[in-house]
């Protein structure tokens, strides 16, 4: 079953430049898709467009069916979409579980939410000894995962992140891909953005290079790591895959 289909997608902040050129893309239920790309192919505004933050020219988005075209951005939780931004907001001088909780409002069902927290907790221990801390007082790296959590707490059947692993060390990098692996144990269907090709795809199933607005090369996580025309599509391409 497909959770989100793109087809010859187009679109652009402005009228007059198309930053998406004719995208195409499918990520299967349960699915770890990565895409991957120089910086300014568009992989933001990918994510952004499937969110319904950038106008949609033609082609079609699908959530599980569903055109996302023309939905308004606010709407996008109810239909089950989340998206954790690069720069993770965080209401900062609330709490961590004041964050969370304000998760849970897009909810249809207001039943679970303390389980729900109870699970988030459990895979962010980190957050659970501080969890009457105002979350401004956090790393980096930590508010990205109250993000994280305040979007799981929607119950979302598909979660978008763009860079999660954008500007944490090297160490911390394993640990947030660990996450991600444990979030789809959850049951949700995960699009992630990545610089970090190396690390996103070892925990992916599938994934995108995008370069020029529209995909260039598609496949296994494995067999695009093998891939030179991969590393080709990056800048430094001598270096190969970060
Ligand atoms: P990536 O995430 O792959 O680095 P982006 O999607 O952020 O790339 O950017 C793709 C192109 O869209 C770039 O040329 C960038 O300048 C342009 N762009 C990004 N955000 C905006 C915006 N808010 N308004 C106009 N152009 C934008
Ligand atoms: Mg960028
Ligand atoms: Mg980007």
């Amino acid at each position: 079953e497909l959770a989100l289909s793109i087809r010859d997608l187009v679109a652009g902040y402005t009228p007059e430049v198309d930053i998406l050129r004719g995208a195409n893309l499918q990520v299967a239920r349960g699915e770890i898709v990565t895409v991957l790309g120089p910086n300014g192919a568009g992989k933001s505004t990918l994510i952004k467009t499937i969110a319904g933050l950038v106008p949609v020219r033609s082609g079609e988005v699908q959530l599980f069916g569903h055109s996302l075209v023309g939905e308004a951005a606010h709407r996008m939780v109810g239909r089950g979409l989340a998206y954790v931004p690069q720069t993770a907001n965080v209401f900062a001088r609330l709490t961590i579980q004041d964050n969370l909780e304000l998760g849970a409002c897009a909810r249809h069902d207001r039943a679970g939410i303390a389980e729900d927290l109870a699970r988030m907790y459990q895979l962010f221990p980190r957050l659970a000894e501080r969890r009457r801390q105002a979350a401004g007082t956090l790393s980096g790296g930590e508010r990205q995962m109250v993000a994280v959590a305040r979007a799981l707490m929607a119950r979302p059947t598909m979660l978008m992140l763009d860079e999660p692993s954008a500007g944490l060390s090297p160490k911390l990098v394993g640990v947030v891909f660990a996450k991600v692996r444990e979030v789809r144990d959850l049951g949700v269907t995960l699009l992630i953005v990545e610089q970090n090709a190396r690390a996103a795809l070892a925990i992916s199933d599938r994934g995108y290079v995008l370069a020029q607005g529209r995909e260039q090369v598609s496949g296994a996580a494995a067999e695009l790591l093998a891939n030179p025309e991969v590393g080709a599509l990056y800048l430094g391409a001598r270096r190969g895959l970060t």
